[in-house]
């Protein structure tokens, strides 16, 4: 069996106890950077043996891990933050699984995207996750696609590009688009940018730096 196992995207007490049972429990664990993950698993005293699983290993490496839970192993699948498939190395690995007849379930808990948009004050009923957004090819096709796009959108962004990506959207939508800038989240320094489009561009050019992970949000008045 595989589970997948969400782990905190910030404060180590957002941790599930069934994910540290989980974590404790299987046979080995599956982490994008072992190194990263020995903090959250010293912390809860894990000592369970790791192997790397990250967005650049080895079809080999897969096959050895889907051979391994074939032979009767259990394994837990973990990335440095968060929840292991959303914008970070897994769907592979979990097609392949499942392919393989192994019985893959998830461990849910904390993830980027729902704790910004819950507490974005965006309407929740429909939205859609674009990942990270294309930084090349595909961007501007995207901007106006998104012209049209009635649900509130989320967005990860890095706080490096976040202003050139407001100022690029501005050209598509309209100034009074409301945004919501998720920085920090579950941190000390958690916090939430809210207003217009025109708003929060300002805000945000008004500050000399812009440190830490953030998620974007926005939704048109349409
Ligand atoms: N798998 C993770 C999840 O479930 O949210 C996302 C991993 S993705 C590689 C990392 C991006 O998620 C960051 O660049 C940032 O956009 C967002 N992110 C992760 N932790 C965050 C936090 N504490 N506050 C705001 N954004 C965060």
């Amino acid at each position: 069996m595989l589970s997948i196992v969400s782990t905190p995207i910030g404060n180590l007490e957002d941790m599930t106890f069934r994910a540290v049972r989980t974590l404790k429990e299987v046979d080995f664990i599956c982490a994008e950077d072992t190194r990263t993950s020995k903090v959250l698993l010293n912390h809860y005293q894990i000592s369970t043996p790791l192997t790397s699983f990250h967005a650049h290993s080895t079809d080999a490496k897969r096959e050895a891990i889907v051979r391994r839970l074939k032979a009767g192993e259990s394994a837990a699948l973990i990335s440095d933050a968060g929840t292991p498939g959303i914008s970070d190395p897994g769907w592979i690995l979990i097609r392949d699984c499942l392919d393989a007849g192994i019985q893959v379930i998830p461990i849910p808990g904390a993830s980027a995207v729902l704790s910004a948009l819950v507490a974005s004050g965006l309407p929740t009923h429909r939205f859609v996750y674009l990942g990270f957004l294309p930084l090349k090819k595909g961007r501007q096709t995207l901007f106006k696609a998104l012209v049209e796009e009635e649900r509130t959108v989320v967005f990860y962004e890095s706080a490096r590009r976040v202003v050139r990506t407001l100022e690029q959207l501005s050209q598509y939508l309209s100034a009074t688009t409301q945004v919501v800038i998720a920085r920090e989240l579950t941190k000390i320094h958690e916090e939430f940018t809210r207003g217009t489009l025109m708003e929060v561009l300002s805000e945000l050019r008004g500050r000399s730096s812009i440190k830490g992970e953030l998620v974007v949000l926005f939704k048109q008045d349409r």
